[in-house]
């Protein structure tokens, strides 16, 4: 059975993915993983990624992709 369920975020399927996650996924202060959130704001064509520091309590970047 084949699920139609679309995932939004944390689907990482391909080697550029984690190997950016891995660079980038670390925080700054304590190198705990962070956690990524990608938001799609459809009706700006932008994506919105925020990288979170569980154990810090900081949001470390706020970055967002235009989708062309
Ligand atoms: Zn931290």
């Amino acid at each position: 059975m084949t699920s139609t369920k679309v995932q939004y975020f944390e689907k990482i399927e391909t080697t550029q993915h984690q190997n950016f996650v891995q660079n980038q996924g670390h925080c700054v202060l304590c190198r705990n993983v962070l956690e990524l959130k990608h938001i799609s704001q459809k009706d700006m064509n932008l994506i919105k990624e925020e990288a979170y520091c569980i154990e810090c309590d900081v949001k470390t970047r706020a970055k967002f992709y235009t989708l062309n």
